[in-house]
């Protein structure tokens, strides 16, 4: 490798914002034969926002109120988008005890004598609750590409919030131009399957992994890398952090969290999905000046 090209490489990769960290990540960026994205925070915006509220035997007041109270005390961006509504809607505040958070899944707690549960379909087939009358609703929204939260109260499903995270304006455009350049692109998410099915096929993705649990998606990179194949992860999340560092080349969304920055090789401070395929190109341009 000529230090000449490695320089000129990471300079036209700076003008842009890409940062390569060292030159073994504009080498590897020649080689990536598959993009694992993450879905929220780095296909998205990662600014959920509640667009509708479905109760079963209760008041949406009620509801918004239980619901609030204990994503108040979790730290996920989901909790904050319900926590925003529920407040906007004056819903008024009750104090939660007792809180769990449940990662990939949800969060429970005791709030005015009632055990509140909130959270994705597969914790409420953990907690034995049947979604009943609105099973068929929660299929609804994650066909329309919304991330449904289920309310149970006592063991009781009693409500859904439907969330929707916009795509970044180039996510679709970012990824026609890897699979121009013969990129497979894959979505990693902690979501469920139809939701993120949706927004896959809104952006031209055709392989989803979906439903996989914080801890698992490393695991799941190193599936995708048997028999050798070159893969880059991009994303943004601390729960990303374990897979930018399985992969051989791991890509940090510059708006993303400092964990996932530290990890990766290239840093997108642009946060701009496009210059995913753009780092790439740079990799191919600074290898072919190299041989
Ligand atoms: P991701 O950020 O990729 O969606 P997570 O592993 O953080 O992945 O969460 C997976 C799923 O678990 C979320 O899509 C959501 O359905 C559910 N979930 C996790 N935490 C919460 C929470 N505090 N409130 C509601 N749902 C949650
Ligand atoms: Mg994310």
């Amino acid at each position: 490798a000529t230090p000449t090209a490695i320089m000129v490489g990471t300079g036209l990769g700076a003008k842009r914002g890409v940062l390569f960290k060292n030159a073994m990540a504009l080498e590897t960026s020649a080689r990536i034969q598959a993009v694992v994205m993450d879905k929220t925070g780095t296909l998205t915006k990662g600014e959920p926002e509640v667009t509708e509220v479905i109760v079963d035997g209760l008041a949406k007041a009620e509801l918004l109120r239980l619901t609030a109270a204990v994503e108040r005390e979790s730290e996920h961006p989901l909790a904050e988008a319900v926590v925003r509504y529920a407040e906007a809607h004056g819903s008024g505040r009750l104090q939660a005890s007792g809180f769990e958070n449940i990662p990939g899944h949800g969060a429970a707690a005791h709030v005015d004598g009632h055990r509140v549960v909130v959270g994705n379909r597969r914790l409420m087939e953990a907690e034995g609750i049947d979604l009943g009358a609105l099973a068929a609703r929660r299929e609804e929204l994650a066909a329309g590409g919304r991330t449904a939260v289920i309310a149970a109260v006592d063991g009781r499903a009693v409500g859904l919030i439907g969330i929707a995270d916009a795509p970044r304006d180039s996510s679709a455009a970012a990824v026609s131009a890897l699979h121009e350049s013969g990129v497979e692109v894959v979505m990693l998410t902690g979501d469920n399957e139809a939701t993120a099915r949706r927004i896959a096929d809104q952006l031209g993705i055709d392989t989803v992994i979906a439903e996989v649990l914080p801890g698992d998606k490393a695991a799941k990179i190193a599936e995708l890398q048997r028999g050798g194949r070159k893969v880059a992860m991009v994303g943004d999340g601390v729960n990303d952090a374990p897979a930018l560092a399985q992969a051989d080349l791991g890509i940090a969304i510059g708006a993303g969290t400092d964990v996932a920055i530290e990890t990766a090789d290239v840093v997108l401070m642009r946060s701009d999905p496009l210059d995913v395929p753009t780092a790439l190109a740079i990799g191919r341009g600074t290898l072919r000046k190299m041989r």
